[in-house]
């Protein structure tokens, strides 16, 4: 097939709006979105300083990506943090992934481990329940995530997560009948402390596949292998079902969230405090006494 705007064969066609796309006119359509989201959302202001999370994978690096691309246009700071979480067989790899493609793109980045930060690995603190890897590497990553950024003076903290992710996080947190993490959304963090470093997702309209062909077409280097707690987790499921309901009835996926972030605000102030208090152990905040991550270091 040829390419709906020009005369060159098509590499992809988007279902939900009927367009087939060469490479050069999908790469223009993608980051135009991008543009358009960062400046409509007022993701970034000028001269603030972001940190961003990266895995090695394809959404972050396509996000560092384009984020690099908006500071071609618009003057702000940025530093990349990498959680090295210490899953063997799995990390090293991505690790290498996300050095490499930083180093192109000439963007300073700070490595974290779990091992320097906790005294242990991944590997080691779930050793004898796979079932709560993700939950456990979740909790601990996201505390050094905040802390880090904290501490490099950063007023954003930009994560990859995509459409995908972001159903899935709906779905799931409904059926776990988690009404507080189904109510946080985006603004959560920035209102409730500032201790708390806000999260942008600049990529959360951005469908998963649409996202591998970006980081494809534009050469990034990114490693595809799977986490080895993956098979352990519940999002799979709920992934592979929402697949086949976009399959079935294309747009879906952008209904289920753009329907999401309508009842958003309402959800929020219900079931949200205002404020909360600090954790007893390490000062971080929370919701209870002590954080879900003294929690987890507690029992070990
Ligand atoms: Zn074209
Ligand atoms: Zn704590």
């Amino acid at each position: 097939m040829k390419c709906s705007r020009c005369k060159k064969d098509a590499i992809y066609f988007q279902r939900q709006s009927g367009q087939y796309y060469c490479g050069e006119h999908f790469n223009s359509y993608f980051v135009k979105k991008f543009m358009r989201i960062i400046r409509e959302d007022q993701l970034i202001k000028k001269n603030e300083k972001v940190a961003v999370a990266v895995s090695g994978g394809k959404d972050s690096l396509t996000l560092a990506y384009l984020l690099k691309k908006l500071q071609a246009r618009y003057p702000f700071q940025m530093e990349a943090i990498i959680v090295d979480e210490g899953i063997s067989g799995y990390r090293a790899h991505t690790l290498d992934a996300a050095k490499s493609q930083l180093e192109k793109l000439e963007i300073e980045y700070h490595i974290e481990s779990f091992k320097d930060n906790f005294g242990k690995t991944l590997d080691s603190f779930v050793e004898n329940n796979k079932e709560n890897a993700c939950s456990t590497c979740g909790i601990l990553r996201r505390y050094i995530l905040n802390k880090k950024a904290r501490e490099l003076s950063c007023t954003k903290l930009a994560t990859g997560h995509n459409l995908d992710d972001e159903d899935q996080s709906v779905i799931m947190n409904l059926m776990r009948g988690d009404v507080i993490r189904f109510s946080r959304g985006q603004n959560y963090y920035k209102k409730i402390s500032d201790k708390f470093v806000e999260r942008i997702k600049p990529l959360r309209y951005f469908l998963e596949k649409e996202i591998v062909i970006f980081a494809l077409n534009n050469k990034l280097t990114f490693d595809s292998s799977e986490c080895p707690y993956a098979e352990y987790a519940m999002r799979g499921e709920v992934g592979k079902f929402l697949d086949r309901m976009e399959e079935l009835r294309p747009t879906t996926k952008y209904s289920l969230l753009s329907g999401y972030d309508k009842v958003l605000p309402a959800l929020n102030q219900f079931f949200i405090p205002d404020s909360i208090g600090v954790c007893e152990v390490c000062g971080e905040p929370t919701m209870d006494g002590t954080c879900m991550r003294c929690k987890i270091l507690e029992k070990e």
